[in-house]
């Protein structure tokens, strides 16, 4: 059985804006970093350029985090969309379904994440995995919870005999307090590598750049992520007005 390394960690990185912060998160913290994308049919390559970008840029912002950052494992959980369409994998239109969840929630996709993500720490000897998963702003969906993170956590130490820790970083903050954390990680130039790189939008639109980065702008996670940005800079304004 390997030794898991407490100061290793594998962050489970989309490309978007809470993985990316988290992605800043553990390379300020640990010794050595490797990130995990799944490839399982989203409708956008875009977000696969993303993960690119900010892999290339985000090691020139932090002291060291060049010699931090290790391999990017990108795996394929295309049985995600075999299982049945979900908007993120279809091309239909995004509503919220009877059961009162929007149909770009893809049942079981953060248990099966995560799991994955702990076979391949397994391998790798990593005792950490990070994942940007939120129970404040989230979009309803019930396995970014706190409670299902933890059972997750529970059932990968049991299943392996293991001691893994599942961090969740941005799991008690809003989308502007994000925003706040990133600013502390890297200050502007991580705020800004995360507007101009990182994806949200559901339609993987960057035809319009804006303040908050790209998207169509009306989408459950552009309506997110713009409202956020807009907190997050009315709260630096304000701070600058009071000194
Ligand atoms: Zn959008």
């Amino acid at each position: 059985m390997p030794e898991l390394n407490p100061r290793h960690a594998l962050v489970l990185f989309s490309g978007g804006q809470d993985s990316a912060t988290c992605l800043a998160w553990a390379l300020d913290r640990f010794e050595h970093v490797e990130t995990v994308g799944f490839d399982y049919g989203q409708r956008h390559e875009v977000e696969m350029t993303a993960r690119r970008n900010v892999l290339r840029e985000i090691v020139t912002i932090g002291g060291g985090w060049s010699g931090r950052l290790g391999p990017d494992h990108v795996l394929d959980l295309r049985v995600l969309g075999q299982v049945g369409e979900t908007a993120l994998t279809h091309d239909m239109t995004i509503a919220v379904a009877e059961s009162g969840l929007p149909n770009t929630f893809v049942p079981g996709r953060n248990i099966l994440f995560l799991t994955v993500a702990g076979a391949l720490a397994y391998r790798r000897g990593t005792k950490h995995l990070i994942a940007g998963v939120c129970e404040t702003d989230f979009s309803g969906y019930p396995d970014c919870r706190d409670d299902s993170v933890k059972a997750v956590q529970v059932a990968l130490n049991l299943g392996m005999d293991q001691r893994f820790a599942v961090d969740t970083p941005l799991m008690w903050l809003d989308k502007s307090e994000t925003w706040d954390l990133a600013e502390t990680l890297g200050g502007k130039a991580l705020v800004e590598l995360i507007v101009e790189a990182t994806h949200s939008c559901y339609l993987g639109d960057r035809r319009a750049r804006r303040d908050w980065g790209y998207g169509c702008g009306q989408c459950p996670a552009c309506e997110l992520r713009r409202a956020g940005y807009e907190r997050y800079r009315a709260r630096r304004a304000a701070a600058r007005a009071r000194t």
